[in-house]
């Protein structure tokens, strides 16, 4: 349902020309939950920007069901890293999460109000639609994004890194938030992440980019049980192993040489 062909960006401007993405080619399948890992810097953005049709490739393209990507799509809605920036601080919680609303023409009103409510209730904040974003906690704000995004009843939903700047617990929980709303919704899910352990635990494929200028450098299938849990499925021997394989891809396209895995990779504390 989604190809991405032969991407390439050149970002060029005050004599400076830099090749963000080289030559990227994949596709995800309808329902598909992928994460897409990278070190920072490799053009995460860059690509997401461009299959949500915000942006425009310097070669290659971008198919949704068959069809060229030129410009923003109504199936597909995105989640930004910077959920402060996202939000608009003079509207309330409600009324953020139904402003993409307004673009869908036809929808009645009524229909508008009902998912809105439903969406802030599947993240949890039914209670909080009167609110100022202000008013919330950072993860809060996060939720507040994510209902914002499933209220568009998107085909495929895109997410930037959009934990990353939240603590560890509410991480956590806004983890299995992703992997409950994708298997009750059918979504087609592509999640950018810098952190190999997230997209090993969310995601039902990871596919691996190389550092700058960038191609995929590996695409493994995730075969861990589908109810995963944040103890038992972080502490599974096939956990570890695939959490290895992925950070040795990333070393290899780094140029680092074989290290004996169990002491390149980073222990969480
Ligand atoms: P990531 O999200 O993986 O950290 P980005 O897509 O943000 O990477 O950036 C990839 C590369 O493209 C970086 O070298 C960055 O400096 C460059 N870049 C990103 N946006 C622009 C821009 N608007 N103009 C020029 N260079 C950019
Ligand atoms: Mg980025």
């Amino acid at each position: 349902m989604l190809d991405v062909r032969g991407l390439n960006k050149v970002y060029e401007g005050q004599g400076r020309r830099v090749e963000a993405l080289r030559d990227l080619t994949f596709s995800l399948a309808p329902g598909e939950l992928c994460c897409l890992v990278g070190p920072s810097g490799c053009g995460k953005t860059t690509l997401l920007k461009c299959v949500a049709g915000l942006l425009a490739p310097t070669a290659g393209e971008v198919l949704l069901d068959g069809r060229p990507v030129t410009g923003p799509r109504p199936g597909m809605a995105v989640v930004f890293q910077e959920y402060g920036r996202s939000l608009l601080p003079w509207m309330r919680v409600r009324d953020n999460v139904g402003l993409p609303l307004k673009y869908r023409r036809g929808l009645p009103k009524e229909r508008r109000r009902a998912l809105v409510e439903q969406s802030l209730d599947a993240v949890g904040l039914a209670d909080a639609g009167g609110a100022y974003p202000w008013q919330l906690s950072g993860g809060m704000q996060q939720r507040v994004a994510i209902a914002r995004a499933l209220a568009y009843e998107p085909e495929v939903m895109l997410m930037d890194e959009p934990f990353a700047a939240v603590d560890a617990q509410t991480r956590a929980g806004l983890e299995d938030l992703v992997r409950q709303l994708w298997r009750e919704r059918g979504m087609t899910v592509l999640f950018v992440t810098h952190d190999i352990d997230e997209a090993v635990y969310l995601g039902e494929r990871v596919l691996t980019l190389s550092a700058s200028p960038t191609v995929v450098r590996d695409d493994t299938p995730v075969d861990l049980p589908g109810p995963r849990d944040q103890l038992h499925t972080r502490a599974a021997p096939r956990f570890a192993e695939l959490r290895a394989h992925v950070y040795r891809e990333i070393q290899r396209a780094q140029g680092v040489a074989d290290a004996p895995v169990d002491r390149v990779i980073p222990q969480k504390g």
